[in-house]
């Protein structure tokens, strides 16, 4: 016997049983689609009868040259037959025609990735049949037509617009606005000429045999899984190439029977908001097509309760019913055929991050999941979106009052964006990618293969379509703020511009657009990133905190960081970076100074001068931090990058070697003979200073242990300011940290330095804070010899910049401009090791320090504040490797709150 490829839809219990009870397997088998039409109708939802091809016949089709397996036709041929009898229709019968639709159906929802053609089994002969059955002549050459131009589109590829010319003009000729104006007779003339369009374009003529028909469409459903589209969104949302696709034949219901039909969409919660209240789109007297494309102006779903309450009051009860079946928010499409309710498919819905939040906290508070599931359903990508720039509030006012307000449309995927006007997806991916311009892709509405261009721009904007069209689908998914919808904007694709109440914008100037609020400007509006207090956000977030066991700390230079970091939940400063202090326009001349001079009376004074900026700016950051531990890496990097460059100072001195050929008078000879002397003085030291690979030479621990006084300028600068809060009734947790650290000695000599100073201050204040002392570990070296390093450092922080650098051997400052790209795009490394922390190497030497250093010191505190204490993945690989804490930017905070529970509750998942 040939394996079993075709499923009825009320076979889910053999389905299940084939793949050994899991449902993730059943969805792996039958596409989410079929999956969840068969669970529909095991939970007696009004399902129109029909049954799913396997993913597997998709594989085994594409995998034998585009040959349907053994038994496959057999077993299509008998489930239509089951078809029949349940329907008491008979496909291809000119009395009493059978029709059925064919869907593609992936295991994860991809929206409007895939193929669709409705109407299968019409033909000359059968429409005869349907006209008699209805009575309705205009009804059925309106489908007839639809399906010679699904057909003709989607089958054989034959150019969608030819049809859409066809349709334009008909309407022209008839003299009327839309579709539902054409009569029986102007179908019937569409009808005919769609049927030369597909025979110019394919060379044979519409295939009558439905059996023909509905072979050919279930082909182009297989094939179109590798189809252009398809593959770019795959490659996208992440989504693996292997899964194939299921097909869903199925009786067609019909919406478009008259004014006791319709047919609509809607999501059982409102996706951008999450508030707990249907919403969605539907047109009286229309087929499902007519509502996503956005075509004719769809009605609220509110209003439906109002045309038909009987039938609205039953899709109520479905929605919750499948809410509560599904424990999950649902997108659901339906039908209304005479009165009777179909469910045509559901779906987890896609939602915005603040719907996402809302909906997971509002299902703990009713009952429906747990609080752990709330946290395992946002993800860190969502959360990242409450931190998302908004437009500038009194920008905005100063816009609306110039006038700059252009008009609004839908507000379907909240965050601001500018950028400048690209007309199509090529273009704005051209823009975006290859010029780093920011652009805002306007079209009169999106489709599949615009994916590409969505992703690249900033933000997307449409004339036409609504919550639930493509373009508001895409741009939630990925984060895009978006405005659909939006009526009054004019696109001329002719003359590349779009225009708004008379204003014409031309492609490549400036808009900017709200998704949040759903408007439109002229010009380049700033934004800024909102302020974050959503109460869901916080009460999720709180939830989150009792599940991680990783601590989340900030890094953070000044007192406004840290207290920023406070706000978003930071538990401490893993990092204070104390060179960026000196970068600051009052301190440079002292540092200056301090780095020019061979004097050592010189030098100090130049660091005396130093230390009160440094105790004021610590003895902040430790008010900030009261109660809670505060890193404070001595200084790190070389000498000279607090010097001027090389080439400008030449420049400067050729400059005043000119000015001094021209001057005359005395005074100003002096003056610049003067300016030389200096400027030669500094290029000197520039050039004494400069290293070939610096990033390898005098920086860090190095640097320190050259000049001592600077170690003893930071350590009293340190300790000063924690003596002063500690009087203040401050609780001072310091840390003291030394960076780059690759050989013990080089901790030996420094706790030295440090405990001598540390002890002077205590001693003058006559305060003692605790403390501690640590290093980085940046370097291999000091990973492989963490036994010996613990010794000494009661913490170690991973700083994975330079660990990942030292480790590859790679440049951290150059590599992501050259060939780090290429080996991304090579798959040479499947990751940027800057951005999520490569195990094999990076964590397995963190594993090894880890280990040896808590061997020696069991409470050994270890902790990362490279970049990657911010990154999901890497927090994951934290978790598991029990660090203490991981430390990042403050923003990233609150992502890695919900981050670090999710890497606690997976291991509770996997017990
Ligand atoms: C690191 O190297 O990871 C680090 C945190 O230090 P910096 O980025 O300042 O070199
Ligand atoms: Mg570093």
């Amino acid at each position: 016997m040939s394996k079993k490829w075709v499923y009825f839809f009320d076979e889910v219990a053999k389905a299940e049983e084939y793949v050994g009870g899991d449902w993730e397997k059943v969805r792996g088998l039958l596409g989410g689609k079929g999956a969840n039409l068969a669970e529909m109708e095991r939970i007696g939802v009004p399902v129109p009868p029909g049954y799913t091809v396997t993913t597997e016949a998709c594989n085994a089709y594409l995998d034998a040259g585009e040959t349907y397996p053994e038994g496959l036709n057999e077993q299509m041929l008998e489930s239509l037959k089951t078809v029949e009898t349940k329907t008491g229709k008979k496909f291809g019968d000119p009395q009493n025609p059978l029709l059925v639709s064919c869907r593609s159906g992936a295991k994860f929802s991809m929206p409007g990735m895939m193929d669709t053609v409705l109407n299968i089994g019409l033909n000359d002969e059968t429409i005869k049949g349907m006209i008699a059955l209805t009575g309705d002549e205009r009804f059925v050459y309106d489908l007839y037509r639809r399906l010679i131009q699904m057909f003709g589109s989607v089958v054989m590829l034959a150019p969608g617009e030819d049809f859409e010319e066809v349709l334009t003009e008909a309407r022209a000729k008839a003299g009327v606005e839309t579709d539902t104006e054409l009569n029986a007779e102007d179908w019937k003339a569409v009808a005919e000429e769609f049927k030369a369009i597909f025979k110019r374009h394919t060379g044979r003529d519409f295939p009558t045999d439905p059996y023909e028909q509905l072979n050919l469409a279930t082909a182009a459903v297989f094939k179109s899984w590798f189809g252009k589209r398809a593959v770019d969104y795959r490659n996208a949302a992440g989504i693996a190439h292997d899964l194939g696709t299921a097909v869903n034949i199925q009786t067609m219901v019909f919406g478009n029977l008259g004014n006791d039909s319709a047919t609509g969409v809607a999501l059982t919660r409102n996706g951008t908001t999450g508030e707990h209240r249907i919403e969605g789109d539907y047109l009286m007297n229309a087929q499902g097509e007519d509502v996503v494309a956005g075509i004719r102006l769809t009605e609220d779903i509110n209003k439906l309760k109002e045309e038909m309450p009987a039938a609205y009051g039953e899709f109520e009860q479905i929605c919750q019913k499948l809410e509560k079946h599904y424990r999950e928010m649902q997108d659901v499409e339906f039908t209304i055929e005479k009165n009777k309710l179909w469910m045509l498919q559901t779906r987890d819905g896609k939602r915005t991050a603040q719907a996402a939040v809302r909906i997971a906290v509002e299902m703990v508070e009713e009952g429906m999941i747990t609080r752990e599931e709330a946290v395992m359903r946002v993800t860190p990508a969502q959360i990242d979106f409450f931190l998302h720039p908004q437009f500038d509030r009194e920008a905005v006012k100063a816009a609306k009052a110039k006038g700059d307000m252009l008009g609004s449309g839908l507000n379907v995927s909240p965050g601001a964006a500018f950028g400048v006007v690209a007309l199509d997806a090529d273009l704005a991916e051209k823009w975006a990618k290859e010029e780093g311009r920011d652009v805002i892709m306007v079209r009169p509405e999106t489709r599949p293969d615009d994916v590409h261009g969505m992703l690249a721009a900033q933000g997307i904007l449409t004339s036409r379509g609504g919550r639930t069209s493509h373009a508001a689908l895409v741009a939630r998914q990925f984060g895009k703020p978006a405005v659909v919808g939006m009526s009054a904007l004019e696109i001329d694709l002719d003359k590349r511009q779009i225009s708004v109440g008379g204003l014409v914008i031309k492609e490549g100037e400036w808009i900017s657009i709200d998704g949040t609020e759903g408007e439109l400007y002229t010009g380049k509006l700033p934004t800024e990133v909102p302020e974050f207090e959503d109460p869901e956000l916080m009460k999720l977030l709180s939830w989150a905190d009792e599940f991680r066991k990783l601590g989340v700390w900030a890094n953070a230079d000044y007192p406004a960081d840290a207290q920023r970091a406070l706000k978003y939940g930071a538990e401490g400063i893993g990092l204070c970076r104390t060179e960026h202090m000196f970068f600051e326009a009052e301190r440079m001349p002292f540092v200056q100074k301090m780095i020019m001079t061979d004097n050592a009376d010189e030098r100090k004074e130049a660091l005396d001068a130093l230390l009160p900026f440094q105790r004021e700016d610590f003895a902040g950051l430790f008010r900030v931090m009261d109660g809670l531990p505060v890193i404070i890496r001595l200084i790190d990097p070389p000498l000279n990058e607090f010097l001027p460059s090389e080439s400008d100072l030449l420049r400067e001195l050729c400059d005043l070697k000119l000015q001094l050929k021209d001057a005359g008078a005395p005074e100003e000879i002096d003056k610049l003979q003067k300016q030389i002397e200096d400027k030669e003085l500094i290029l000197k030291r520039v050039e004494s200073l400069h290293e070939t690979n610096p990033m390898l030479g005098m920086r860090g621990v190095r640097l320190a242990i050259h000049i001592p006084e600077l170690t003893t300028m930071q350590v009293r600068a340190i300790f000063e300011a924690a003596c002063t809060v500690a009087k203040e009734g401050v609780d001072v947790h310091p840390e003291i940290m030394i960076p780059l650290t690759s050989h013990v000695n080089e901790l030996k000599v420094q706790q030295e330095v440090l405990e001598a100073e540390a002890k002077k201050v205590m001693e003058e204040q006559g305060i003692e804070p605790h403390y501690k002392f640590g290093t980085m570990i940046e370097i291999p070296r000091a990973a492989i010899t963490c036994d010996q390093i613990a010794e000494y450092a009661q913490f170690i922080s991973f700083g994975t910049n330079d660990l990942t650098q030292t480790t590859f051997g790679i440049s951290r400052d150059d590599a992501e401009a050259s060939f780090l790209i290429e080996y991304l795009e090579r798959e040479i490394l499947p990751e940027n090791p800057f951005a999520v922390i490569d195990r094999d190497g990076v964590g397995f030497l963190m594993e090894m320090a880890v280990k040896k250093g808590r061997a020696v010191r069991p409470d050994m505190e270890c902790g990362i504040c490279g970049e990657h204490g911010g990154d999901p993945e890497s927090i994951q690989l934290c978790h598991e490797l029990d660090l203490t804490y991981v430390s990042c930017s403050p923003f990233r905070v609150p992502v890695a709150r919900l981050a670090a529970a999710h890497a606690a509750l997976r291991d509770k998942i996997k017990d």
